[in-house]
């Protein structure tokens, strides 16, 4: 398998490696080059595949961890979510579908 990598190749398969945010072409010093959309100073990138399984597992750990404190702490059981928001917040929003699963709401 050929893969043309190009600027536009990048910016629309693979996200920054350390903010996971869009990758962007600007042009920079008489060249164009791909960088980070939200800072340029980040360095590297990976695939949108990998930001997406590691969001998943990011979510099942959260769900895991949120279960372990409800346990640990003998909170109720409608407590997870607060938890699980103060300790992920915005990653708590895309949790739901998991907690559905553990705690029925
Ligand atoms: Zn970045």
């Amino acid at each position: 398998m050929v893969i043309d990598v190009t600027n536009e190749h990048i910016t629309k398969n693979y996200l920054c490696s350390r903010c996971w945010g869009a990758l962007v072409e600007k042009h920079v010093a008489g060249k164009w080059a791909v960088v980070c959309a939200t800072d340029e100073s980040h360095e590297g990138y990976v695939t949108q595949g990998f930001v997406t399984a590691r969001r998943t597992m990011n979510r099942l750990e959260a769900a895991e961890v949120g279960s372990q404190y409800a346990d640990i702490l003998h909170l109720p059981r409608h407590n997870l979510k607060a938890a699980s928001q103060a300790l992920y917040g915005d990653e708590y929003k895309e949790t739901r579908d998991v907690y559905q699963g553990i705690d029925g709401s």
